[in-house]
């Protein structure tokens, strides 16, 4: 009976963020056929250069969105290994090194301990913190500093803690983070909070945060090592 409970509350938030996803590509959609219409009906390069960016834009957007669920997908297919945890997130922080340096953000990355392979899943793992550290430096559009520290718990678990000196969140919206589309940017999908949560989950492992307003906020992920 449980089972059956469980079942059947799984489906129902499944067809909820499946009508989301339909609502939010929706959108961009409308947007683009739009587009299409009116260059059909216009010969005058100009315009069409502005509309292509319009439309570059929009694709993108829908680009991102499919780009978040593809990888709740994948986590059907347990690609679970032994890797160390520090190596995914220098690769991380390395990918973000140009947008860091756009948004003038100094990474300062620690890692503690002799940090032990773990068994995860990299793919999600680099998601994760593709996610969180974005979101770090998203938050600080006039520059700032962004700690990561890796250490380890006793030999049973890895402690993985960002903290950004940006915005910072009001209680509600800490209790709004990881809902589906959840956003407070413009240009947010609201998606990469609750596929981290997602993740995480499914490493047995927890999210915890911590956020002030105008101070900024500390993000603590712990994930056990077996
Ligand atoms: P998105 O980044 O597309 O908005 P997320 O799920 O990653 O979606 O984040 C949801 C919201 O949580 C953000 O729009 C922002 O309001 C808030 N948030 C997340 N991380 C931070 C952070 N480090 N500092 C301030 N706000 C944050
Ligand atoms: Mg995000």
């Amino acid at each position: 009976k449980e089972e059956a409970l469980k079942r059947s509350e799984m489906l129902s938030t499944v067809g909820q963020l499946a009508a989301g996803v339909a609502h939010e590509i929706k959108n961009p959609v409308t947007v683009l056929s739009g587009f299409v219409q009116l260059m059909r009906q216009s010969d005058e390069r100009e315009s069409h250069q502005f509309y292509y960016e319009i439309m570059q834009s929009e694709l993108k957007r829908i680009l991102m969105i499919t780009n978040e669920f593809l990888v709740l997908g994948k986590q059907h297919t347990y690609i679970f290994m032994k890797k160390k945890i520090q190596l995914i997130i220098k690769e991380v922080v390395l990918l973000l090194k140009a947008e860091a340096e756009k948004n003038g953000v100094n990474i300062i990355l620690k890692i503690k301990d002799d940090i032990p392979a773990m068994i995860c899943n990299p793919d999600q793992l680099k998601q994760v913190f593709m996610n969180v550290i974005k979101n770090g430096i998203e938050a600080m559009p006039n520059g700032g500093r962004l700690w990561i520290d890796i250490k380890v718990d006793g030999n049973k678990s890895v402690i993985i803690e960002t903290i950004d000196e940006g915005c910072g969140m009001t209680k509600e919206t800490l209790t709004k983070i990881g809902t589906p589309f959840f956003t407070t940017k413009e240009d947010g999908t609201g998606l990469g909070m609750m596929v981290c949560q997602k993740i995480i989950e499914s490493h047995h492992g927890k999210i915890t945060m911590e956020s002030e307003v105008n101070v900024g906020t500390k993000i603590k992920i712990e994930v056990p090592i077996k």
